[in-house]
């Protein structure tokens, strides 16, 4: 059964087109957004991280709104590979592992790092 996922973007590596989410779309319209047990994503939100230092809750908080006014939930939240090569290559000072946590705490979804190996 499909899995309905919200991705959260690194707001500094994408552009103001959001250039470099089509490896997202790639990942999903291709069926290689593959992590373990997944056959098939839709997704039903991007947004970004908020810029730095990372302040995702209030936007993920707005996003599970939204969701909630169409009937719509979310299965799991990733946060994308551009969240992960901010985290170990450009000094991202978002406090990754923690807001996964509070994340899952709040809304009570699963918090996956990384949506293609590309
Ligand atoms: S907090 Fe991290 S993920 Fe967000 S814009 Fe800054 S470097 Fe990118």
């Amino acid at each position: 059964m499909a899995e309905r996922i919200g991705i959260i973007y690194c707001e500094r590596i994408q552009d103001g087109s959001r250039i470099g989410c089509a490896k997202c779309y790639k990942a999903v319209n291709d069926g290689t957004f593959a992590f373990e047990g997944m056959d098939e994503a839709h997704v039903v939100f991007k947004t970004s991280c908020g810029d730095c230092p990372g302040l995702v809750l209030p936007k993920v908080d707005v996003q599970m709104l939204v969701l909630d006014s169409l009937g719509e939930h979310v299965d799991a939240v990733y946060f994308g590979t551009c969240v992960q090569k901010a985290t170990a290559l450009m000094n991202c000072p978002m406090n990754l592992e923690g807001v996964s946590a509070k994340i899952e705490e709040k809304f009570d979804v699963p918090v996956r790092v990384g949506t293609h190996e590309y």
